[in-house]
């Protein structure tokens, strides 16, 4: 049986002070217990936002890291210091990520290599553009992406791992991929997983879907056979939504 996870992706958005009304008036409402709770906020949150949940059925996550333990790299955070914290999750290769921050499938496989060596749960995001959703080049995408994502990485330590397929087109643009579309590529996830592992592996990993994921979608999501949760942005920013998605089985 794979738990469900709905994680949130704040994104760039919130302050400490905003985090932090957030954060009660989500812990102000009952969370359904069969669903792993995530919220991933910013850095500069992380260390407050470790001290609210503390206790509480919210896990904290962090939008991405640094692969390396220390040093020379300005501007990064390392897996250690996330440690620190007692951050849980960290998301890796979001496609936002990808596009303006030049992460490739190369520095995707090196950060999630690195997380689990730190006890983090990567939640590892793949997806298509529009265009190659067009072109008809997406299945082939979706297995390149998640092959260069898993390479050098044991099973043992591929079960631990969460995956995002998060169509670029439907992220933040209102435009949901329709429940079928999620489940195929899904699907193929667990199947390439399958080919690169074996079915017991595949079976084992939680894959979820991302996209414009709203209190009124998120049953018909939840409802496939491969969808085992969501990474959801917009919707995480608003506590009633946020806690509907979490209670989505009432
Ligand atoms: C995301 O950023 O991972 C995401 C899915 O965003 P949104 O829910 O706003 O489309």
């Amino acid at each position: 049986m794979r738990k469900p996870i709905i994680a949130g992706n704040w994104k760039m958005n919130n302050t400490i002070k905003q985090g932090e009304s957030l954060v009660s008036d989500i812990l102000g409402k009952d969370l359904s217990r069969d669903v792993e709770v995530v919220i991933c906020v910013p850095f500069t949150f992380l260390d407050r936002a470790s001290k609210l949940v503390t206790g509480t059925q919210i896990k904290l996550g962090a939008q991405n890291m640094h692969w390396e333990e220390k040093g020379a790299y300005t501007g990064e955070i390392s897996p250690v210091m996330l440690n620190e914290i007692k951050v849980e999750y960290v998301i890796i290769g979001h496609s936002e990520r990808r596009q303006y921050f030049n992460e490739t499938d190369e520095t995707v496989n090196k950060k999630i290599k690195s997380a689990l060596t730190y006890n983090l749960t990567p939640i590892v995001c793949v997806g298509e553009s529009l265009e190659e959703r067009e072109n008809g080049k997406y299945k082939e995408l979706i297995e390149s992406q998640v092959t260069k994502a898993f390479e050098g990485i044991t099973k043992e330590d591929a079960v631990k791992t969460v995956i995002a397929y998060e169509p670029i087109w439907a992220i933040g643009t209102g435009k949901t991929a329709s429940s079928e579309q999620a489940e195929e590529i899904c699907a193929l996830i667990r199947s390439i997983l399958e080919k690169l592992y074996d079915a017991d592996t595949s079976q084992k990993i939680r894959v979820l879907y991302g996209g414009s994921v709203k209190p009124d979608n998120i049953k018909e999501l939840m409802n496939m056979e491969n969808i085992d949760g969501a990474l959801v942005g917009g919707a995480s920013l608003k506590a009633n939504d946020f806690v509907q998605l979490v209670n989505y089985k009432l």
